[in-house]
């Protein structure tokens, strides 16, 4: 793991703040809400761009004791922060890692039979080995076993599992016959194996009416923020704020071409802010604001100056994007002044679609050239 180095507020040209008193609110809201035993956390991709030093102990103390992460290299970092705490790694077993599992005490994720017949194996050797859980795909054909096999399995495997799990595709469709068809096979599962702790929902699982509930609620995106019902009206805290830094003003006639290959003209005399911020700092190049694009009905990325929307002029450069802010006041749009890129009336969500993707890559993006403040903690 790479030590990040703190860089000072002064020399910062964006600013990154996590509330995590708001993520530990989202936790209970979530817990409360899921109608599951117990909830758990995902904290894979750095606690999805938050930062997993800060967030593990902030819902820790907010009372959860189950996390998940993708790697195990996240594994060891949520161990070295949470030595209680039980730790399921999503991505399944990789050859000649069960040692691993077994000295930090890790929870291996088993969705093939070959990984089932290694961990088998490992623990028969070692009597000693961590409980394991069992993957069944049930839609997404990605990773676990499938419906069939996890029927067939039922009562041959070598071991009991600590869990059984499934991962749904759609779950934040409103009335997705794929989420009816997933429940289906997964109760079949769950009476094959019988006793044996389950979980399905994921964030947007857990606000399904019905919500599935079980044993162990999953939540990643909307403990940070993200919206786990997008037809509707966003029940979670905001957790990331982002701002970036007003470098440069400029004030430019009509037909002026504005940014890399002149994609964007202003259109009238317009006032153009800079920003200390680019794709660099994992701002989506695909938030660019060309004419063509516009013109065709797709959105570009937007910033807050003084509380105004500003829209993007030109290209996403690697360091630097471009503001339109002759809507905002002088004052708002001076140099030094912060323009909010996520935060406010602009959510992740929002940014997401912007920029022609999903706010759950916009966090996992977040960059490494921002000053970090946590709040709320
Ligand atoms: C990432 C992930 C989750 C969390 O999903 P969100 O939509 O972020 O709540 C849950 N389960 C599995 C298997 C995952 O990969």
């Amino acid at each position: 793991m790479t030590e990040e180095r703190a860089i000072p507020a002064a020399e910062a040209g964006a600013f990154l703040t996590v509330d995590l008193g708001a993520l530990a609110d989202n936790w209970r809201l979530i817990r409360d809400r899921s109608g599951a035993v117990e909830c758990a956390a995902v904290v894979k991709a750095d606690a999805y761009g938050t930062g997993t030093e800060a967030a593990v102990p902030a819902l820790a103390k907010a009372g959860c004791r189950t996390f998940f992460v993708a790697h195990l290299g996240e594994a060891r970092r949520v161990r070295a922060i949470a030595q209680d705490a039980t730790i399921y790694v999503l991505n399944g077993l990789l050859p000649g890692t069960e040692p691993v599992y077994r000295a930090l005490a890790l929870r291996p994720i088993l969705g093939s039979a070959g990984e089932i017949a290694d961990w088998a194996e490992f623990a028969a050797q070692t009597q000693d080995a961590p409980p394991a859980a069992l993957h069944v795909d049930t839609g997404m054909n990605r990773l676990g076993l499938s419906v069939d096999e996890g029927l067939a399995m039922a009562g041959a495997l070598p071991f009991a599992p600590a869990l059984l799990m499934s991962h749904f595709t759609s779950s934040e469709e409103f009335g997705a016959a794929a989420t009816t068809a997933q429940i289906a096979a997964f109760q079949r599962l769950r009476e094959a194996y019988p006793g044996v702790p389950a979980s399905l929902a994921n964030s947007s699982g857990v606000f399904l009416d019905p919500a599935p509930g079980l044993d162990l609620a999953r939540p990643g995106y909307a403990l940070y923020g993200g919206n786990p019902t997008p037809e509707a009206l966003n029940p979670m805290r905001p957790v990331v704020r982002l701002e970036a830094t007003i470098i440069q003003t400029r004030d430019v006639p009509d037909g002026t071409l504005v940014g890399y290959n002149g994609r964007w003209i202003a259109r009238g005399p317009r006032r153009l802010a800079t920003l200390c911020i680019g794709y660099a700092d994992g701002y989506p190049r695909t938030a660019s604001a060309a004419d063509a694009k516009i013109a065709s009905g797709v959105e570009a990325g937007v910033a807050l100056v003084g509380g105004v929307r500003c829209p993007f002029a030109g290209s996403v450069s690697m360091d630097l994007i471009i503001l339109d802010v002759t809507d905002a006041s002088a004052e708002a749009a001076r140099r030094g002044a912060r323009a909010v890129m996520i935060g406010d009336d602009l959510d992740i969500d929002e940014v997401g679609k912007r920029a022609g993707t999903v706010g759950y890559e916009i966090l996992t993006s977040l960059g490494r050239r921002f000053a970090r403040r946590y709040i709320g903690g």
